[in-house]
């Protein structure tokens, strides 16, 4: 059987925080970061709550990479307001904390209803908005633990572009980038079909048109508004297809070295795209044609893709290699059984078109390096 959830009602464009008068709840639960209340942000919602009678409480105590702890506290919080609406404000931590926080929180109560999850992306890059994915650390073991369960899938999703605003460049260049990896590798998943192709082409296709000008012009509007659509259309693709190795990767680097999600991704896509070539070189001139490529050789069109891909990288000042990022020679050769043995055994490969070896993986870190 092959299926496709799209269960998040998507409200974007003018007016699109509106929707917030019109949702039967009483109490709201805001989570989100210190940052967005000291820039106003979280007024902006609480007017909107305010006007439709909704009453509100505000968590704002997500960290990036929110912490186990962090989850027990607004859990805590969430069943003292007794609230039925939670809303999410923030990039893909807030999101996933507030996912969490609803998860736990409605498993405690045990009766079966859960809180409306309203998400507001500030940053176009995880998707989280529209998957059912969250993820929390463990700070004592240092480990990340991925949570998945439909139930955490957000019941509406606002894509407002004013938040995305003031996000400076280079967090808008690596985060537009892990939303092109996302749409890549949902695009030669093995769980790929036809709904999810459709969302995949979209979110490629407006990364390599607006992603640029975003980071070159933070008020681009029009750059900002459509790289947010790309990055919920991406999210709506892998939340159903999977995701691939340099996922896998990205999370093992992220993991020893704290190397950004969004930057590991980058430098990582054109070897995988590399790896892959031999098992799906069509689909990978398939997405060449989407930019630009004309001609029908396979090893030509995936050539094309890696290099459009490392073009684009360079013009945002995004490191090719590993080695540029501060990671010690001597140290990354020591940990390379460590790092490919995370990425073997990441939930992400087992959605990659070829199934890698440790020493294939030992092989395309030591490229990439
Ligand atoms: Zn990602």
């Amino acid at each position: 059987m092959t299926q496709f959830n799209g269960r998040t009602k998507i409200c974007y464009g003018e007016d699109a925080m509106a929707v917030l008068e019109n949702i039967s709840a009483s109490r709201a639960f805001i989570v989100t970061d210190p940052f967005m209340v000291k820039t106003g942000f979280t007024d902006r919602i609480k007017s909107h709550l305010d006007r439709a009678g909704i009453s509100h409480l505000v968590f704002d105590k997500v960290e990036p990479d929110p912490s186990l702890e962090t989850i027990k506290k607004g859990t805590i919080d969430l069943l003292d307001q007794k609230a039925d609406l939670v809303i999410a404000l923030g990039g893909g931590s807030a999101i996933d904390a507030a996912k969490a926080i609803m998860y736990f929180g409605t498993k405690a109560v045990n009766d079966n209803k859960k809180p409306i999850l309203v998400a507001i992306p500030t940053t176009s890059g995880t998707g989280s908005e529209v998957t059912a994915i969250s993820v929390v650390t463990d700070k004592e073991n240092e480990i990340k633990i991925p949570l998945l369960d439909e139930l955490m899938i957000p019941d509406i999703a606002i894509l407002d572009a004013r938040f995305t605003r003031t996000v400076p460049a280079n967090i808008t260049a690596a985060t537009g980038m892990d939303v092109l990896t996302h749409a890549v590798e949902a695009y030669t998943s093995r769980g790929a079909n036809a709904f999810t192709n459709i969302y995949s082409e979209y979110a490629i296709k407006y990364v390599f048109k607006f992603l640029l000008r975003a980071y070159k012009n933070g008020d681009d509007m029009e750059a900002r508004e459509n790289m947010l659509l790309a990055s919920c259309m991406a999210g709506m693709a892998f939340n159903n297809s999977g995701l691939g190795i340099t996922h896998s990767i990205a999370h093992s680097l992220g993991g020893m070295y704290h190397i950004p999600h969004g930057k590991a991704n980058s430098m990582m896509l054109p070897h995988v795209i590399g790896f892959n070539s031999f098992d799906v070189g069509e689909k990978y001139r398939l997405i060449a044609e989407m930019i630009g490529y004309r001609e029908n050789s396979v090893e030509e069109g995936t050539k094309y893709l890696i290099k459009s891909i490392q073009k684009l990288n360079k013009e945002m000042g995004i490191p090719e290699r590993i080695s540029e990022t501060g990671v010690d020679k001597n140290k990354f050769h020591k940990d390379l059984e460590m790092l490919s043995k995370h990425a073997v055994e990441d939930t992400c490969t087992k959605g990659n078109p070829r199934q890698p070896s440790k020493d294939d993986i030992k092989n395309i870190l030591n490229s990439a390096y």
